[in-house]
């Protein structure tokens, strides 16, 4: 065993994965990606209500690379 290791977006120890997010996480993550891959206009405080999954952890995946958010006054138009 000891194949563990902490999960970069809860830091909670978990069972190695490929992409370092625990089980949970990787839930989040679909949960916010199939809303983000309906509605891409959807504003990360509208994920989060949805969810109930935290900003700063739809951020965190974000950040990673994970999907593209809108942050509604950070948007640009063209
Ligand atoms: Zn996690």
């Amino acid at each position: 065993m000891g194949n563990y290791q902490i999960c970069d977006f809860c830091g909670n120890l978990s069972q190695k994965t490929n992409n370092k997010m625990c089980k949970s996480c990787e839930k989040d993550y679909h949960n916010i990606r199939s809303i983000v891959e309906v509605h891409p206009d959807t504003m990360v405080i509208d994920i989060s209500r949805q969810t109930g999954i935290s900003v700063s952890k739809i951020l965190a995946f974000a950040r990673n690379g994970f999907f593209v958010l809108k942050e509604g006054p950070m948007e640009e138009t063209n």
